[in-house]
């Protein structure tokens, strides 16, 4: 308990493991705030596509490259699709207030405005799916609505949590079996936007089965895009299809906010630690999401239930932890941000990295890269290494010694800025961009130069170095080498 009352002596967030992800919005997409957001520990930028037009995105997209450029700060981009979220249609007036015990009707029509007793929903028709005695969910959840009797145009129900409707809220119906495709028109739209801005990473939303995200890999790489995949987990479909969807994807996001409408709520911890342990054994970025600092939306100190749930993911194991409304419209987007980093940063003194040392044996090693990955983590144990250096040309064989947890720093360089920013979402990497040489031969040494430089290096430190052949070539990694490092 002692060390626990002690600051840690290398006190210095930038050695932070977990990755920190932000929702831009009206409350930061300022150049001076997304500087801010950079400085203040955010590694990935996430653009929310249920709002927002194309040239919105673009001028926050352009700020985002020129802020990180300018501070020499490396900073990924996730596209969020929006997927097919259930809505009702624009309110007749600004919101309307219901109670429980009150009637109220359901019904398809979309573009029309809701009003008296009537509630339209935009793309389905609830006929057709509801059942008499099925819970919906309204706004996140906050009201409740019990289906009575399925008419001929529409479903009667009871209000059984009253409050507060606003225009266009979110919709849910956990009873029920709806089988839309996760990706939109809309959502293509978009991805053809994302591809076209070289963005790092797309995620889509409500992904039922490895279909949803294979349908998208196609069109990505029709287009000649750039962009992985990142499948959100919201759905209890998604949750049948969860090997398969792994399989088929870059990244995984535990979806909080709709999963706990889809789920009774007491199940969103266990399917988070699942969803966690699975993705860590493949090696696959996985971010926590959502209400992670809720309170701080207007508040300017987290709730201890809050710090507890930003430890509890980080010593379970996730990659990146991620905020929505907090920054996008909260009143504290650059002090929730800067909680989020401490609160990681000190739970991750308590990160079992031993058990990850266990797990080494345990993880499959089938290919060449991840059996480089596999020795260069267990090398740097043995030879007591102060860092790990992955000479990458896609940032793969960053991302796989990440999966092995090591407790050294480890370094990702590589010359491609595109790669440079895809492994900040990566847990421990630290993204090195070098400058390739005209002779290739001198690509490595050209690479630890430059790691070198930023790395601080002491006589006599050992570094634990991977690398393909040829580093140009992706997939090559093949090479490990130990090195000391000697200054004269
Ligand atoms: C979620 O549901 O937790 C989520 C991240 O998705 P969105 O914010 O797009 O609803």
């Amino acid at each position: 308990m002692e060390e626990i009352l002690q600051p840690d002596p290398n006190e210095n967030y930038r050695l932070r493991k977990t990755k920190l992800i932000a929702t831009l919005g009206p409350a930061t997409r300022s150049p001076e705030k997304i500087r801010d957001l950079i400085r203040s520990g955010m590694n990935v930028a996430r653009l929310n596509f249920s709002h927002g037009s194309h040239e919105e995105h673009e001028e926050t997209l352009n700020r985002i490259r020129e802020a990180s450029r300018e501070l020499q700060m490396p900073v990924a981009v996730l596209q969020d699709l929006s997927g097919p979220k259930i809505r009702i249609t624009e309110l007749e007036g600004d919101f309307k207030q219901v109670q429980d015990g009150e009637e109220i009707y359901l019904q398809h029509k979309a573009g029309a405005k809701s009003a008296g007793d009537t509630i339209y929903l935009e793309t389905l028709n609830p006929v057709e799916f509801l059942k008499a005695g099925e819970q919906i969910l309204l706004a996140d959840g906050i009201l409740e609505l019990r289906a009575l009797e399925i008419l001929e145009e529409k479903v009667r129900c009871v209000v059984s949590k009253g409050g507060r409707i606003r225009s266009r809220v979110g919709i849910a119906f956990p009873d029920s079996e709806i089988n839309l495709p996760a990706t939109t028109d809309k959502d293509f739209l978009d991805l053809a936007w994302g591809i076209e801005h070289d963005i790092e990473y797309v995620a889509i939303s409500f992904v039922n089965s490895a279909m949803d995200v294979l349908k998208l890999r196609e069109e990505i790489t029709r287009q000649g895009g750039h962009s992985k995949i990142i499948a959100k987990i919201e759905r209890k479909s998604a949750l049948r299809n969860i090997n398969e969807i792994m399989s088929a994807s870059d990244g995984l996001m535990v979806a909080r906010g709709d999963l706990g409408l889809e789920l009774p709520l007491e199940k969103v911890p266990r399917v988070q630690k699942r969803l966690i342990e699975e993705a860590n054994y493949r090696g696959i970025p996985v971010i926590v999401a959502t209400q992670m600092l809720h309170s701080m939306v207007t508040s300017v100190r987290p709730t201890r239930a809050e710090a507890s749930d930003i430890a509890t993911a980080v010593m379970s194991g996730a990659d990146a932890l991620m905020l929505s409304e907090e920054t996008a419209i909260g009143e504290n987007p650059i002090l929730a941000i800067k909680h989020l980093g401490k609160i990681a940063f000190e739970a991750e003194r308590e990160f079992d990295f031993d058990e990850y040392k266990f797990r080494l044996k345990e993880a499959d090693t089938e290919t060449i890269p991840d059996a480089v990955a596999y020795a260069a983590a267990a090398a740097a144990i043995k030879v007591k290494a102060r860092a790990l250096v992955a000479c990458t040309e896609t940032g793969n064989s960053a991302r796989l010694i990440a999966k092995y947890r090591p407790q050294q720093t480890l370094f990702g360089a590589s010359s491609s800025e595109r790669t440079i920013r895809r492994m900040c979402l990566y847990w421990g990497v630290q993204p090195v961009l070098f400058k390739s040489p005209e002779n290739h031969e001198r690509e490595l040494e050209t690479a630890l130069q430059q790691v070198q430089e930023v790395g601080n290096f002491e006589n006599g430190d050992r570094a634990v170095i991977t690398a393909g052949l040829n580093v140009r070539t992706p997939g090559s990694t093949s090479l490990l080498e130990i090195r000391e490092f000697r200054y004269a």
